[in-house]
């Protein structure tokens, strides 16, 4: 979970609605307090929870780099994705935007990870390694599927894609776009282009909204390289590395250059998916219209598909007497089938914003990461029960320790 700092667009707002209702723990990294007026405080426990203060570093550092590392073993598919309501922080915290403007401590997790993975690509282990990198960007919207690299028709439409299962349970994109990088700076040039296609429409919660789902994606195939061959140019330094933040490979990536580096041939490969999902907000708030109320419909249902494939997937119970993961109810989940469950890892960043304002909204998305977390609130109510938030409980709690602290070292 992130929690967005209070913005400028922020204290535009009246001032009682410009509090902050939702703390990070004092006690904890993995608990968020809400405070409601009216109500007894509510606790959410995540696998982690990022403060308003919290630097894009310090996200990737914690949440990110160890993704990376699997990803480049090259057995596991990778999938990030944003959650939220509009204006949470989503495109902010993925990078899902062009990064050319954007100082270097601000920019998101895409570029990050790429700079990682670019630079642990150049180390000295996998000069025998040939690496190809494609990378491709679609948008979902209004459960139209759109190549965002795509060139437009004589209409200004861009390609549509196609979604095919192959008889190995891989899921193909069809008619889809990739284009080869060989660096950083290709990558970011590729982001930027497909991002300056992306739908954007406004509504009463922001005129920058985004209303579709954005997904770019960076499949990397890995093949031993033939003794005769010339290096690439990728490959050919001295093996130090290039890029600032970059540590030597993991045990893990050096087993598997190991285990590589013996079967030659051999062609692994493996796909990081980015998504930056569609604004959460329930319809009637940004009391949509026309069109615009059925994009919300159909965004709403690709988020609804998103929760129940992944509870069902990460519900033991379900798992047991069903066998059935819904998949094919929306777009969004038919595309990723391949990187939500089986060996694949994937991580789900709930955004919300601090303020007042948005409390219906930030309780939802609290909710639904909590589903997707599948966590038992029951561990959560157990502390609010236990004076976890009372002071004087807490102050009492310690007298007591102390005074039993004390006792056990004059026995011993
Ligand atoms: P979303 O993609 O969820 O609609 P954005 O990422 O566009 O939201 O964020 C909304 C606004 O808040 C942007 O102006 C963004 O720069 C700002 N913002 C979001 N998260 C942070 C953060 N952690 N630190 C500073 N500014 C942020
Ligand atoms: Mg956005």
């Amino acid at each position: 979970l992130r929690i967005r700092p209070i913005t400028n667009e922020d204290t535009n707002l009246p001032t009682r609605f410009q509090r902050q209702v939702i703390t990070t723990s004092p006690h904890t990294s993995n608990q968020v307090i809400v405070h409601q007026n009216d109500k007894k405080s509510q606790t959410f426990t995540f696998d982690h929870v990022f403060g308003p203060e919290t630097m894009q570093q310090e996200v990737f550092d914690n949440a990110i780099l160890n993704l990376i590392d699997q990803f480049l073993e090259g057995r596991y598919n990778v999938t990030i994705l944003a959650y939220g309501q509009t204006s949470s922080g989503k495109t902010h915290t993925m990078g899902t935007n062009d990064n050319s403007s954007i100082s270097s401590e601000s920019k998101g997790i895409i570029p990050r990870a790429m700079e990682t993975l670019f630079s642990l690509m150049n180390f000295s282990q996998y000069k025998m390694r040939q690496f190809t990198i494609k990378v491709s960007f679609v948008e979902i919207y209004n459960e139209e599927l759109i190549d965002l690299l795509g060139e437009q028709n004589v209409d200004g439409e861009r390609p549509q894609v196609m979604i095919r299962e192959d008889s190995k349970g891989n899921i193909l994109w069809s008619g889809l776009q990739e284009i080869k990088v060989n660096n950083v700076e290709e990558v970011m040039t590729t982001l930027a282009r497909g991002s300056l296609n992306r739908q954007v429409g406004s509504t009463d919660m922001n005129s920058q909204s985004s209303r579709s789902h954005a997904i770019f994606s960076v499949v990397m195939s890995q093949q031993q390289k033939s003794l005769s061959s010339p290096m690439s140019p990728t490959n050919s330094n001295s093996g130090t590395p290039r890029m600032n933040g970059s540590r030597p490979p993991s045990r893990t990536q050096q087993r598997m250059s190991k285990r590589l580096d013996d079967v030659e041939n051999m062609t692994i490969t493996s796909k990081f998916n980015f998504v930056d999902l569609a604004g959460s907000e329930r319809l009637k708030r940004t009391s949509a219209v026309g069109d615009r109320a059925k994009e919300g419909i159909s965004i709403n249902s690709g988020l609804l598909a998103l929760g129940n494939v992944i509870s069902a997937l990460g519900d033991p119970n379900k798992a047991k007497h069903t066998t059935h993961v819904p998949y094919r109810d929306s777009k969004l989940t038919r595309l990723l089938q391949d990187s939500l469950g089986g060996n694949a890892r994937t991580l789900m960043i709930a955004c919300v914003s601090p303020t007042e304002y948005n409390l219906n909204e930030t309780i939802n998305t609290l909710k639904y990461a909590n589903r997707a977390r599948n966590i038992k609130n029951s561990a959560t109510i157990n502390q609010e029960e236990t004076g976890w938030n009372d002071l004087e409980h807490l102050q009492s709690l310690v007298m007591k320790l102390r005074s039993e602290i004390k006792s056990l070292k004059s026995n011993s």
